[in-house]
């Protein structure tokens, strides 16, 4: 979500901040600009819609060595070239760019425009230029702390001054924002891929930093500008990892990644001999995890329903409560952290403003919270009490697939180590072990059926709406083939319980209303197939996903995709991988932009 990129150095600053904001575009956005400055005067040219919109009205010859980038995705104020970020005060040489809500935006501006200043947008994030140009007195680092002193709500803001060139202002609190230290050259920037293609040394700030910096170096310091010594870190991820590698696109090399992803994220942690898992980072001794009464897992969108069914699995392999929570409920509900209780927050890019918030008011209430993330150094891990990476690598598509198959199997693990020290046998946790081992050539067998999972796609798409239905541990797998398939095709699906339809969305069903089933040759497998039936009854088109060799299922869908057998817990890498594929293809038969879907933001730093 919004992207914002710094630089001062010496290059022509406009090419590297479009380069910047073309890296970012996959966090979603819907309006673009920069501002470039040169000869004690700041250019500033944006627009609503994409980088190449933007690129198009970019004079060719547009010099200055220092400047700021920006890609909107509006909280406040309509999507028009005014709202655009960067913004300036009233003089024109403070500009800014800024990423969250001001949340008291009004009374400033209210208060501001009664001292005469005029706004010209009707963004929550003008009010910050217009500060910063009433504190400036010489020192743009001095009026910024001054101005943000006023400010509440979440903001990552990078700023600069026509009569100070090279000098980029940051601050933070609640949206992230990342350092990036070259030679002769600096970068700020929402993540490392914005700047990656020049420097791989970082240095991640955090809420409540302010960071002065000029192409000759850098100064943190917190708000009371006491100084902060800060590490740089170095990224470990290769330029080309972010990039399509021969794929059409980053969805579809995404979920074709998913074997190779799998198998990076329990490499090193299983232990054959023992059959457990092993998870470093945790931060818990063996006689801590043997005190966990409970479990509970926070999380947003997809890595909600990897929550959910790690709760199945917290339960059925380790017999330890467990649940999953929305992280956004779990903020304001004044939660209640009971004794012995582990919770977990579960978030692809480590930034989610929702799960992080939900994380800090759990950590504050004395809870234990352990980070279950992808993006190396993101907040969310710097701030748990320890956890776990996924290592999928970078997910740019907005709709999120490798990272969920990836956090599975990081639940697996941890279920599996905690069930063989609890009760489960040698045997058992050998079986369950093997099964997992066995997943991503199992995997690469469903992926080998993506053209007649394609085929299906095109002779669903017209449906204008969807049903995914599961039981048991594949029923928060329903509710993510159903997300997938609403992100990316914009067809209206829902998921459900397969048992529940007859309470209540049975309604809907006709014969324009398919229902697409997940079979695994479990316990409730004769269940679900009497709830197909009764779809079938009603006119219904019913399509399964159902393991090799279910002739009964084949006989009664109208379609059916098959998929290899597994131990009964694992069914969810091996049924969410066909809905994957099935949105995907749904999406672009119906001509949509699969990495960017409308209105959808990859990593989301607003509330
Ligand atoms: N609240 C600001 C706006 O609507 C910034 C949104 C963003 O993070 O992109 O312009």
């Amino acid at each position: 979500m919004c992207g914002i990129i710094g630089y001062c150095g010496d290059k022509n600053a406009s090419t590297v901040l479009l380069e910047g904001l073309k890296r970012l575009e996959y966090r979603g956005y819907d309006s673009a600009g920069i501002c470039v400055g040169i000869d004690k005067a700041l250019k500033i040219v944006k627009c609503k819609g994409k980088i190449k919109d933007l690129k198009a009205i970019v004079p060719e010859n547009f010099p200055g060595n220092y400047g700021i980038g920006h890609t909107r995705w509006a909280t406040h104020g309509e999507v028009n070239d005014v709202n655009a970020h960067p913004h300036t005060d009233g003089s024109g040489k403070v500009a800014i760019v800024h990423n969250g809500i001001i949340e008291n935006f009004q009374t400033l501006k209210n208060k501001l425009q009664r001292e005469g200043h005029e706004f010209r947008t009707e963004t929550d994030s003008e009010v910050i230029a217009h500060l910063i140009g009433t504190f400036y007195q010489g020192d743009l680092e001095k009026a910024v702390r001054e101005a943000i002193g006023l400010l509440k709500g979440t903001y990552g803001i990078v700023c600069v001054h026509a009569d100070e060139p090279n000098r980029m202002i940051g601050a933070r609190n609640g949206s992230p924002l990342v350092l990036g230290v070259g030679e002769h050259e600096m970068f700020l920037g929402s993540d490392v891929t914005a700047m990656m293609a020049y420097t791989k040394q970082v240095v991640y700030l955090e809420d409540g930093e302010i960071v002065d910096v000029t192409d000759k170096g850098f100064r943190t310091s917190d708000y009371d500008d006491r100084e902060i010594a800060k590490e740089i870190d170095h990224i470990d991820w290769e330029l080309q990892q972010i990039e399509k590698d021969g794929f059409p696109n980053f969805m579809e090399k995404e979920i074709f990644e998913q074997p190779e992803s799998i198998r990076r994220c329990m490499s090193g942690r299983l232990d054959t001999e023992l059959a457990t898992g092993h998870l470093g980072g945790l931060n818990l001794s063996s006689k801590e995890l043997l005190e966990v009464e409970r479990v509970k897992i926070i999380a947003a969108g997809t890595s909600y329903h990897a929550g959910m069914v790690a709760s199945y699995l917290m339960e059925s392999m380790a017999r330890i409560p467990a649940s999953a929570e929305l992280a956004s409920e779990v903020r304001y509900r004044n939660p209640i952290v009971e004794r012995n209780s582990l919770y977990f927050a579960v978030s692809q890019s480590g930034e989610t403003i929702d799960t992080l918030f939900a994380m800090r008011e759990l950590q504050r209430k004395g809870a234990r919270v352990l980070g279950i993330c992808n993006v190396v150094g993101s907040t969310i891990p710097r701030e748990s009490d320890g956890g776990v990476y996924i290592h999928s690598g970078p997910e740019i598509a907005v709709a999120s697939t490798k990272a969920f198959t990836s956090q599975l199997m990081a639940f697996y693990i941890f279920a599996l180590s905690m069930a063989r020290m609890r009760d489960m046998s040698y045997e058992t946790g050998h079986t369950l072990l093997d099964g997992m081992k066995a997943i991503p050539d199992q995997v690469v067998r469903v992926l080998e059926q993506k053209n007649a999972i394609r085929d299906l796609a095109m002779k669903y798409s017209s449906s204008e709406n969807f049903l995914f239905l599961g039981r048991g541990i594949n029923y928060p797998v329903a509710l993510e083939g159903a997300l997938k398939l609403k992100e990316i095709s914009y067809i209206h699906a829902e998921g459900y319980s397969a048992a529940e339809i007859k309470h209540g969305p049975i309604a809907l069903i006709n014969e324009q209303t398919p229902s697409l089933f997940l079979v695994p040759d479990d316990r409730l497998r004769e269940k679900v197939i009497s709830n197909m039936k009764e779809i079938k009854a009603r006119q219904g088109k019913v399509i399964a996903v159902a393991v090799e060799g279910d002739e009964e299922v084949g006989d009664i869908a109208d379609d059916t995709i098959f998929i290899p057998s597994t131990h009964e817990l694992l069914y969810p890498f091996l049924m969410v991988v066909p809905l994957q594929l099935f949105a995907y293809y749904t999406a672009l038969d119906l001509g949509r932009n699969v990495d960017q879907p409308r209105n959808l933001a990859k990593s989301v730093t607003v509330e």
